[in-house]
């Protein structure tokens, strides 16, 4: 489809829970007040499936499963099967926080995971317990190194916090010098709890790594769906990128929407409307069950305003017209 300013929507991450065992401090901090939808108001596998089909009939063919932590939803490599299966999907990949990677892994690849994306903001075990509440950093260094392993595509994301990370970004490059894997930084968004946290620009990151490197180049090869943009420091297996959403917007590029665990159609990550599926499946106090070919053209309709419905940029420069309040683990990233 093509929205309202020529952008082509080709691309949905699909958050399929709101839960997470990791308890990042940017994300869903420890203590945070957060109403956890009970399981009866989450879209099950087989709804997520039928979006999906009706995604696909909109033009929709790259997917990510997202969450919360979407490996600590029952059943998630089934899912990524099911959706594989249906014609028109040309690709479905993963972001995750790696501590059940290696556990999953090899039902992820029988099931046809393309990629994966794994977060991993730090290398310094104590400092990943003080960013993400636990104490998993060994369980992550065995999920990037067994999905390298096994010939995934990988990347590692990164988001820098002013005086708690930013100075490990020597370290987190050299993960792509020794491994097949790209590693990108991503700007802190003033979502949920970012809000409290200041960004690290990636310019300012970009201009450390070319003082260091000054051989670094452009690296104009496609690595993904998304609004990176990557640079090759000559030896290094893989390449780094930046998601500057704060200091390179990237809206007019924007290829996506997003569903929500709680079924709803999300055309941009900083503005809280959304768009109801999930009505579609259970009805509500008006409306009867439908039948599933009913289903699937409500389903398409609701997609299609979504699409017509996405903003021509996101105001994360204008704090007071952000109008997403929800948590990042409720969104996906
Ligand atoms: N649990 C999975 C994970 O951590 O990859 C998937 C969901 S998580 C919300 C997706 C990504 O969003 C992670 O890479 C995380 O670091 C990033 N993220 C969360 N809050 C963010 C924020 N305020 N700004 C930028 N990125 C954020
Ligand atoms: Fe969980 Fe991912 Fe959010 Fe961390 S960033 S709390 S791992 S959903």
């Amino acid at each position: 489809m093509i929205d309202r300013f020529g952008r082509k929507i080709e691309y949905m991450r699909i958050s399929i829970t709101d839960r997470c065992n990791l308890r990042c401090r940017y994300c869903m901090p420890a203590g945070i007040k957060t109403e956890k939808l009970p399981m009866d108001k989450i879209l099950t596998y087989e709804e997520i499936v039928e979006v999906v089909r009706a995604a696909v009939d909109c033009g929709i063919t790259r997917f990510k499963i997202t969450g919360g932590e979407p490996l600590a939803r029952k059943g998630c490599p089934e899912l990524i099967r099911m959706i594989k299966k249906i014609p028109g999907v040309q690709q479905v990949t993963m972001t995750t926080n790696g501590v059940l990677l290696e556990k999953f892994l090899p039902e992820l690849m029988d099931a046809g995971l393309d990629a994966v994306n794994i977060s991993l903001d730090t290398l310094n075990p104590q400092t990943f317990k003080v960013i993400t509440g636990y104490d998993y950093f060994e369980n992550v260094i065995r999920g990037i190194n067994s999905a390298v392993d096994a010939g995934l595509p990988v990347k590692i994301n990164s988001v820098l916090q002013k005086g708690v990370n930013d100075n490990e970004w020597e370290e987190l490059i050299n993960i792509a010098k020794d491994k097949k894997a790209d590693v990108r930084f991503i700007e802190m968004m003033p979502i949920g709890c970012g809000r409290d946290y200041e960004e690290v620009s990636n310019e300012k990151v970009f201009q450390r790594i070319r003082d260091k490197y000054p051989a670094v180049i452009e690296d104009i090869s496609i690595h993904g769906n998304g609004p990176a943009r990557y640079v090759k420091i000559p030896g290094f297996m893989g390449s780094i990128g930046f998601i500057s959403a704060i200091h390179g917007k990237f809206c007019g590029e924007c290829n996506r929407i997003r569903l929500t665990a709680a079924g709803r159609i999300k055309p941009c990550l900083c503005y809280g409307n959304t768009y109801d599926v999930f009505s579609v499946f259970r009805g509500n106090e008006t409306s009867d069950i439908y039948s599933e070919k009913s289903r699937h053209e409500m389903l398409k309709s609701v997609i299609r305003k979504a699409v017509n419905n996405k903003p021509a940029q996101h105001c994360f420069e204008k704090l007071s017209e952000i109008t997403e309040s929800r948590e990042m683990v409720k969104i996906g990233g």
